[in-house]
């Protein structure tokens, strides 16, 4: 999609530091992050959000998530454990609309959320 900030990551024109890629994920670290480990996850092709992400049920919301696991996996905080969050929609943080989990881990996490 034009003007997705996400979309032209994908496609290296914007860039990026990329922790992990596959045919139709990428994930990349965040430029602000809120955690030691904080990854962000993408299908490559363009979803909104994660609504429309699950709506396309051809598995891709599937590989998304275990991409987001094998990296907490690699960045060793998988036992202590870690957050995947999937700000949908503005009122509820989400500020790119390319859906986007968010992996964040490496410190103690506190519940509730802001
Ligand atoms: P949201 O607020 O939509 O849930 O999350 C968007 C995230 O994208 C934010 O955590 C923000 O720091 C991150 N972000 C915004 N612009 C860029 C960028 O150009 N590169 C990277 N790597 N992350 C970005």
């Amino acid at each position: 999609m034009i003007d997705c900030l996400f979309c032209k990551i994908v496609k290296g024109e914007i860039p990026a530091e990329i922790v992990q890629e596959s045919e139709r994920t990428l994930a990349f670290r965040d430029i602000n992050p809120q955690a030691p480990t904080h990854v962000l996850v993408i299908p490559k092709g363009h979803f909104a959000n994660a609504a429309e992400l699950a709506l396309a049920d051809d598995g891709l919301a599937d590989e998304v998530f275990k991409t987001a696991h094998a990296i907490a996996v690699a960045e060793g905080i998988a036992d202590t454990g870690y957050r995947l969050v999937f700000n949908t929609g503005p009122g509820a943080g989400q500020t790119v609309f390319h859906v986007h989990g968010h992996l964040l881990g490496g410190r103690g996490l506190t519940w509730p959320p802001g």
